[in-house]
């Protein structure tokens, strides 16, 4: 026998007004873990800008532990004449000596490009728990683009991976970089003429 269900028209607008707060809830929370990203990148965005200042290639990075703001790093491969100074590597290097600990496994990084294979490996390495990064770095990417870090299974961390927050402007700061980048030798060959006459 089927057991007949009677709803009142009072309870249905009920359960669909629980349905429907639950929803708003949700993306209330999904919005603000949004801003959250977004205010970190921008962060991120501005350590960019200092290294394009000095005429570094403009990438940034920041690190948050506990909603704290415990490192911020810039690009700075050119001033230091280092290989390995990238804005990760040194944003790395100072969350570990601000938190007196290698193991950065309650921290998440944010990176205006994709890292490379050395940073990729950095943060592996200092158990990095969540990374958000903004561009994608087809030729030299080592969490999707190169090599896709998910796809190694043995590795014994995973950050988790977020990609693509504030995509737009992290990529568009470093086409215009690289864009007035390749305009300089003109510029100098035209000074060299100069001189020369
Ligand atoms: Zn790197």
């Amino acid at each position: 026998m089927v057991q007949q269900v009677c709803i009142e028209p009072g309870q249905v607008r009920k359960e669909a007004a629980i349905q429907t707060s639950a929803w708003v809830y949700h993306f209330y929370i999904m919005e603000n873990e949004q801003e959250k990203h977004e205010y970190y990148m921008r962060m991120a965005l501005e350590e960019a800008q200092k290294a394009r200042e000095i005429d570094e290639v403009p990438v940034g990075a920041v690190i948050v532990f506990r909603d704290e703001v415990v490192a911020k790093a810039h690009n700075l491969r050119e001033h230091s004449m280092q290989a390995y100074a990238h804005a990760e590597m040194l944003a790395i290097q100072k969350a570990s000596e601000s938190m007196h600990t290698w193991c950065l496994d309650e921290c998440d990084l944010y990176v205006t490009l994709e890292p490379c294979m050395m940073c990729t490996g950095a943060i592996v390495l200092s158990r990095i728990r969540n990374l958000y990064y903004g561009a994608k770095d087809p030729k030299g990417g080592a969490v999707d683009s190169l090599i896709e870090i998910k796809t190694i299974s043995r590795l014994n961390h995973h950050p988790k991976v977020t990609s693509g927050i504030l995509a737009e402007e992290c990529g568009a700061i470093l086409t215009d970089f690289f864009r007035e980048k390749r305009k300089k030798p003109k510029r100098d060959k035209n000074q060299f003429k100069i001189t020369q006459e």
